[in-house]
């Protein structure tokens, strides 16, 4: 069993709903989830014209590997009706890999950690959530210090307490 950290947005439809679908299907594939961050309500920053996001970031346990994972994200995006239209536009879910144990994969498909993470305040703030002292193994700096030191000033607001964060487990 590996431990990783993974993060989910939507910002098309019922964004609560399919975040919380999507939690279901990782469920149903061999994920467990350990702790679920509250889910924040983030400014988009990469296309700034499209609508904000729901954000949130959980902490699992799974036998799959890494690209099994992808294949996974892949498989749950494609059946809640993602549409590729705009490159990092606007998504019904959009599942990534941050952390996996603490290995470093540089693939064409794939790349952990997540190469933009930590300029990202809609990944770090929930991150810091249920992992502040979880260190990033290539910049070798925990999360917490990732979050203090990132140049990303877009708005992040928690709106909504993670079940299983919340319940202490
Ligand atoms: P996007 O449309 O921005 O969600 O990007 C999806 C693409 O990013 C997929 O084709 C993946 O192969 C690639 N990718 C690279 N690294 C990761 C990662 N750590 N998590 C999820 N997708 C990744």
């Amino acid at each position: 069993m590996k431990t990783a950290y993974i993060s989910l947005g939507s910002n098309v439809g019922d964004r609560e709903e399919q975040i919380a679908a999507a939690m279901q299907a990782l469920g149903a594939r061999g994920v467990r989830i350990v702790r679920q961050s509250s889910i924040y309500s983030t400014e988009p920053v990469d296309v700034a014209t499209q609508s904000w996001f729901l954000n949130c970031v959980l902490e699992v346990e799974t036998d799959l590997m890494p690209r099994q994972l992808l294949r996974t994200f892949q498989e749950i995006e494609n059946e809640l009706g993602r549409k590729h239209t705009v490159r990092r536009g606007p998504r019904v879910i959009d599942l990534d890999i941050l952390l996996y144990g603490s290995s470093v994969i540089r693939t064409a498909e794939l790349e952990v950690p997540h190469p933009r993470m930590s300029q990202r305040r809609f990944v770090l703030v929930p991150l810091a959530e249920i992992a502040p002292a979880l260190r990033h193994p290539v910049e070798n700096k925990s999360v917490e210090e990732l979050l203090a030191e990132t140049e990303d000033r877009s708005v992040v607001h928690r709106c909504k307490s993670g079940a299983v964060g919340e319940s202490g487990r």
